[in-house]
C-alpha cells in the first residue's frame, strides 16, 4: 500500500509528481499576490517552464512540509500563516516570503543535500516568534 509519510532513504528523499511546462501556475497568478512559477500541492508540483535544480529542491521540501502535516495540515497553517503576515506587513508578497515555510525552502533550495539531513517539522524553526526569541 501507498505510504504518504513514507520519508524515503536518506540518501534519495522522496519527490514529488513534476509537470514542466505547464499553464496551471499562469492560471493561479491572476488570483495569487505573486507571480507563481512552480506550485507545489499533494504529490504533485507545476511548473511554467523547465525546473532547474534550486526551484525542483524548493518544491520538493514544501512536498515534504506537506507530508509531514498530512497534507491538509500544511495547506490551513500555510494560509494562516500568510493571513498572520498580510496583517502585519499589509502586502501579499511580503506576507507569502515571511511564511516560515517559504522562509525554509528560500534559505535551503539552493542546498540539492538539504532533504537528507533536514529534521521533520524543520519549518517551525523558521517561524517570526522564534526569530524574536533569539
Ligand atoms: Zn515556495
Amino acid at each position: 500500500m501507498y505510504n504518504f509519510l513514507y520519508y524515503g532513504q536518506k540518501t534519495k528523499p522522496r519527490v514529488p509528481w513534476f509537470f514542466e511546462n505547464s499553464k496551471l501556475p499562469v492560471i493561479l497568478s491572476y488570483l495569487a499576490p505573486i507571480d507563481i512559477y512552480a506550485i507545489a500541492f499533494g504529490p504533485w508540483v507545476w511548473c511554467r517552464g523547465i525546473l532547474d535544480d534550486a526551484t525542483r529542491n524548493h518544491e520538493t521540501i514544501h512536498y515534504h512540509q506537506q507530508l509531514e502535516l498530512l497534507f491538509i495540515g500544511q495547506w490551513i497553517l500555510y494560509v494562516f500563516y500568510w493571513l498572520k503576515g498580510l496583517i502585519t506587513y499589509r502586502d501579499g508578497e511580503i506576507a507569502y516570503r515571511q511564511s516560515p515555510f517559504e522562509r525554509e525552502a528560500y534559505d535551503n533550495d539552493q542546498n540539492l543535500d538539504y532533504l537528507k539531513t533536514r529534521k521533520p517539522y524543520a519549518w517551525r524553526h523558521y517561524r517570526e516568534d522564534d526569530k524574536e526569541s533569539t
